[in-house]
């Protein structure tokens, strides 16, 4: 198995969704670049400590801003294709 589908079945976890849940709470519920409230989501900005992150190891990004970081199409990327490009390299 492979990291990027280790990594991929880690954001279907419950223990990611309060992770990251908790991640959107401490940002203030907003994209950490643009202010946005809607459609949020947590970026790793760091894989070290995947299933354990630490709060600074995620950024909260609206998704717009989040498929921009990563370099995707806003409108089409899904987030099958957003778990590929937002895995550990
Ligand atoms: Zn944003
Ligand atoms: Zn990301």
């Amino acid at each position: 198995m492979s990291v990027s589908d280790e990594y991929k079945r880690y954001l279907v976890s419950a223990q990611w969704q309060v992770t990251r849940a908790r991640a959107i709470i401490r940002a203030g519920g907003r994209c950490e670049r643009c202010a946005a409230t809607q459609q949020l989501e947590a970026h790793h900005l760091t894989y070290e400590r995947l299933g354990r992150e630490k709060p600074e190891d995620l950024e909260i990004l609206c998704r717009k801003c989040h498929r921009r970081y990563h370099g995707l199409p806003v409108a089409r990327a899904d987030m099958n294709q957003l778990a590929l490009f937002d895995a550990p390299a």
